[in-house]
């Protein structure tokens, strides 16, 4: 791997989409992935060593993304240690559900869905976008949800967040278009992860006109084009990977 590989960011990219989304560019884009991750050390570790035993370039970075004095001090730290670098991708995939119905639901239930999905989204994007922008280059991807953007009951908090992080895309991306740098979204309906294992994926099918869940990797697929040169006109956009599942 030579040490000119783009360094990409996948929040959240120790396990599920986050773990495809790693692999995918790793191997796809030759990139050095940082594989983030809040709990779960030895899911993120086996996600670089996959990455290595291919012949790629990985390391494990931890942090909690709605922890903003955490995010700062791990990313400042590696870029520290790396003064020539530059994260030149972004992919805020980190997200948590917390689910009930809207009139029952605690503060907890609430803050702790904004505070990983949305507040995560701000506290990476704001403090990495600036080198992006003066690089004149960047790709940031944001992995929202179905809920976000048709609305599902059971999940106000999380469809709040969400579509909070479209509206964030769309204006980011036309702040920044100029200079080259792309902001995209990436809306997965059901896609088989720890996040749905407890979903009786035969009886929730009948609703999805594909008649499965996806698969992580069908999610990183869309994230490796949207970083790709070829996407390079696109921003701005969401593209739902869904099954067809649409409102
Ligand atoms: P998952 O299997 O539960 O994995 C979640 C990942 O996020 C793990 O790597 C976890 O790391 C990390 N994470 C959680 N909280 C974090 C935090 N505060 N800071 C940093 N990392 C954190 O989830 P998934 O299904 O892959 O979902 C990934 C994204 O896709 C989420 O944004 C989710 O909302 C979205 N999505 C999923 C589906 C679906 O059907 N699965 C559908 C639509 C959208 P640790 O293990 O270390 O906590």
């Amino acid at each position: 791997m030579s040490e000119v590989s783009k360094v990409a960011l996948v929040t959240g990219g120790s396990r599920g989409i986050g773990r495809a989304i790693c692999l995918k560019l790793a191997a796809e884009h030759g990139m050095h992935v940082l594989v983030n991750y809040t709990s779960g050390a030895t899911a993120a570790d086996e996600v670089v060593s996959i990455i290595k035993e291919n012949g790629g370039s990985a390391e494990v970075i931890r942090f909690d993304v709605a922890d903003k004095e955490a995010v700062n001090a791990a990313l400042d730290a590696w870029q520290t240690a790396n003064p020539d670098r530059i994260i030149e991708v972004i992919v805020n995939n980190a997200g948590i559900t917390r689910d009930g119905l809207f009139m029952a639901m605690s503060d907890e239930d609430w803050n702790a869905v904004l505070n990983v999905s949305l507040q995560g989204f701000y506290n990476i994007t704001r403090k990495l976008v600036q080198p992006m922008v003066r690089n004149r280059h960047g790709r940031i991807v944001n992995v929202v949800s179905v809920s976000g953007v048709m609305g599902n009951a059971g999940q106000v908090n999380y469809s709040a967040a969400k579509a909070a992080i479209i509206g964030a895309t769309k204006a980011l991306a036309k702040e920044i278009a100029k200079r080259n740098v792309t902001v995209n979204a990436v809306a997965p309906g059901f896609i088989a992860t720890d996040m749905t294992k407890d979903f009786d994926e035969k009886e929730m099918a009948r609703m999805i006109p594909m008649g499965r869940f996806g698969k992580p990797e069908e999610v990183a697929a869309a994230v490796s084009f949207l970083v790709s040169d070829g996407a390079a006109y696109i921003t701005g956009n969401v593209i739902n990977i869904n099954g067809g599942l649409h409102c």
